[in-house]
């Protein structure tokens, strides 16, 4: 028989969404007649919005005609007009179109970037975190031999992201040849880093010969002109960054599938070979490119229409995040001495319960609201005590959910 591969065996039992629905799937058995709201899960709602759906549709009607047929691309990377035009859009031509590579989301070139930078890379992420920051890490085998345990996996570099700190962590504890994973807009916490933060953080990686990761798949709900939606807006980001971007959030595109990755043609590995190429060849062999109909979308969602299109779906989830947040401003929660992040730059509410635990936080709320919401323990040990709310959902599911929070207490 085949050994099982140590490197999947060591993987976290119970992915945290997974544990989630069996809960929900728990309760809902117990008590068949409540209506559960989910404001767990971060799945986007609301339907795709008519200049993009037009987009696709056209491309699909040309699809089926002989001179609008199209195959396997040329290109992995992506159409070239779509590449140039993220370049000139988002990029304001910072970035060249050879450098933007387009997917089918962001998770998935997390999981393929991790698999490139191999076992041997150290890696150092921000506490709480995406979990596919650590399960990609540990899947590629850099997380260490050992199986997680209470403080994480052993050859991760955990860097506590918390109110104390403004929830930008201190890099000092980064090894040297660190791959440095950052995700602004941030989720779960939905704290975005300032420019100052930024160019801290590029500075770091170049006198510590670190590469970062910057996970952007929320750029587009910045509101506050004053923060950077690239990394690119800082001087020097393309010595040392890999950005990921999505319209999975943006443009409710999380079931079409959707994204790209920046990497910079100066990007180097330490034996000075092109990181570029080493992406270049990997996605050509394991990746065909992502769906041209969703390419299709994408090219749609860069017009000013479109763009005009996906900031009102944007406003729409960060208002719904705004009711949230009142809702637990109520002096039910006050009593209770709940601390309330919300920036309005993100769609996701993260609030600590002191002295509590996450998951007695997540029951509590599910038995007394029947609402779903995140246990903040999920994204890593710094996010114990905590929550996440998603501001994802339609108004009067958020509203009701809202109503419902008002009776709860401790
Ligand atoms: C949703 C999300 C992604 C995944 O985006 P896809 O493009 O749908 O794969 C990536 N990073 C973060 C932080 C996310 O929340």
């Amino acid at each position: 028989m085949i050994n099982r591969n140590k490197n999947y065996t060591n993987l976290a039992k119970g992915y945290l969404f997974p544990e989630i629905a069996r809960r929900r799937k728990e309760f809902q058995k117990t008590h068949p007649d409540a209506n559960i709201i989910s404001l767990g899960i971060g799945n986007t709602t609301e339907p795709i919005t008519p200049h993009i759906l037009e987009g696709m549709k056209n491309f699909i009607v040309g699809l089926g005609t002989p001179e609008g047929y199209e195959g396997y691309q040329d290109d992995s990377a992506g159409k070239p007009e779509l590449r140039e035009k993220i370049a000139t859009v988002i990029y304001g031509s910072k970035i060249k179109a050879s450098e933007v590579f387009v997917s089918d989301g962001a998770k998935c070139d997390l999981g393929r970037l991790q698999a490139m930078f191999g076992s041997e890379v150290n890696v150092a992420l921000q506490d709480p975190a995406y979990p596919v920051y650590v399960d990609g890490t540990v899947m590629a085998g850099a997380g260490g031999k050992e199986p997680q345990t209470e403080n994480g996996f052993s050859d991760i570099t955990y860097m506590p992201c918390l109110p104390e700190n403004g929830f930008f962590p201190d890099l000092s504890i980064v090894k040297k040849n660190s791959l440095i994973y950052i995700c602004s807009p941030n989720n779960p916490t939905g704290a975005v880093a300032t420019k100052d933060n930024l160019e801290h953080l590029v500075n770091f990686a170049k006198s510590n010969d670190c590469i970062i990761l910057f996970d952007a798949a929320y750029s587009a709900f910045i509101q506050d002109t004053s923060l950077p939606k690239t990394i690119y807006e800082i001087d020097g980001a393309k010595d040392v960054a890999i950005e990921m971007q999505s319209f999975s959030k943006p443009a409710g595109f999380t079931g079409i599938r959707l994204g790209w990755c920046v990497v910079p043609e100066n990007l180097k590995f330490a034996d000075g070979s092109s990181v570029q190429s080493a992406w270049q060849r990997i996605t050509n062999t394991n990746f065909n490119g992502a769906s041209i109909i969703a390419q299709a979308g994408g090219l749609a969602a860069l017009d000013d229409e479109g763009l005009n299109e996906m900031n009102s779906t944007i406003r729409y989830y960060l208002e719904n995040g705004k009711l949230i947040k009142e809702a637990f401003e109520g002096e039910n929660f006050k009593k209770c001495g709940v601390e309330i992040y919300f920036t309005g730059n993100a769609p996701y509410i993260w609030a600590k319960f002191p002295g509590k635990m996450s998951w007695h936080i997540f029951d509590e709320i599910l038995n007394q609201c029947n609402v779903v919401v995140t246990p903040g323990s999920g994204f890593g040990p710094s996010g114990e005590s905590f929550i996440r709310v998603s501001a994802f959902g339609h108004r009067e599911n958020i509203k009701e959910a809202c109503e419902r929070l008002k009776r709860f207490k401790l």
